[in-house]
């Protein structure tokens, strides 16, 4: 699995790998997080109906 494309930003905190920054996970709002996959959003709005794609 040399190829890591689904994860391109890589933590500066962590060192891991995501989708998309998460960089609000290390600071504040970690409300805005998403508990499945770690993205994180700019409203909490945008958390909630991100979630639901988990579900499906
Ligand atoms: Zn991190
Ligand atoms: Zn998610």
């Amino acid at each position: 699995m040399a190829h890591s494309r689904k994860k391109p930003f890589v933590c500066r905190q962590c060192g891991r790998g995501f989708r998309r920054t998460h960089i609000r996970e290390h600071t504040k709002g970690k409300n805005l997080i998403c508990s499945k996959c770690r993205e994180d959003f700019l409203l909490k709005s945008l958390v909630i109906r991100h979630q639901r794609t988990h579900l499906l």
